[in-house]
């Protein structure tokens, strides 16, 4: 199997050269505002309703410049959580309030210097925020996480962590640790979550994941042994699935949800 992904859309991040400017409206809560058919709403910049509110820039899409704005709610207008609205969409949907999100959430989280205490300000020359006082500049935080599919044969392992939906299993998704490497991260995650042991992992494709700034690494490896053994707090249910007899999985729009498919539609060819 060799997923990679559809990285098509043309997203230039932190670039302003849309013919039109649209802008994405979410609290400290990280609610986004939402139309009717609850996809989010997308203002135009100088909406009466906004005015009052600084943007800032995600990027550019298709022609059309994406901005954040963050201010409390809007009597109104009608709110969602990030994760549900996010998960309809599809990826030029998903990418530009993606982006607007974890911009946000660094601008509110950066407004003081970690080092000196100071106020930061945005740098002139980037997406980061500096200190004057001091020179430390920061940049939006990205965390790279890895994610795993394990197979055997036609069975594929899927867990439950206690924050899933009733009845959903998913692959074992877990953080690097400042001085592994990815494979790493893969090995040690599967060994501490589900107890077994894999081959080599291989790299299917990432998936930026704005809950909270995460950058999903997908790998597929193969059972290398070892039973599943579970330490029921992190994973409260870890099960072998054959191909044709799934539970339920994450939505379409995850990484997971696409190497799944992947490998399910690679084994039935
Ligand atoms: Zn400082």
């Amino acid at each position: 199997m060799n997923w990679l992904g559809d990285h098509s859309s043309d997203w230039l991040p932190g670039i302003n050269s849309g013919l039109t400017s649209r802008a994405v409206l979410t609290t400290s809560e990280r609610t986004v505002a939402v139309g009717k058919d609850g996809a989010p709403l997308l203002l135009a910049i100088d909406d009466p309703l906004i005015l009052d509110y600084e943007p800032h820039l995600a990027g550019t899409l298709n022609g059309v410049t994406y901005y954040g704005v963050r201010c409390p709610e809007i009597a109104g207008l009608n709110y969602e959580a990030l994760r549900p609205v996010l998960v309809q969409l599809d990826s030029d949907g998903f990418i530009p309030v993606s982006a607007a999100m974890q911009v946000l959430d660094f601008i509110e989280e950066h407004r003081f210097c970690g080092r000196c205490g100071k106020e930061t300000s945005a740098s002139v020359s980037d997406r980061g925020r500096h200190c004057e006082p001091c020179g430390l500049t920061q940049y939006p935080r990205i965390s790279p996480c890895v994610i795993v599919l394990i197979t055997r044969g036609d069975e594929i392992l899927l867990a439950r962590a206690p924050r899933f939906v009733d009845g959903m299993y998913s692959t074992l998704a877990g953080f690097v640790e400042a001085g592994e490497s990815a494979e790493h991260a893969c090995h040690r995650e599967i060994r501490e979550e589900v107890g077994v042991r894999i081959k080599s992992p291989v790299y299917q494709g990432s998936q930026s994941w704005p809950f909270k700034h995460s950058l999903m690494l997908g790998y597929w490896a193969e059972w290398d042994s070892g039973e599943i053994e579970i330490d029921g707090e992190e994973i409260v249910d870890a099960q072998w699935f054959h191909i044709k007899k799934l539970p339920k999985l994450p939505p379409h729009a995850s990484i997971s949800r696409g190497m799944i498919d992947a490998y399910v539609k690679y084994r039935l060819n």
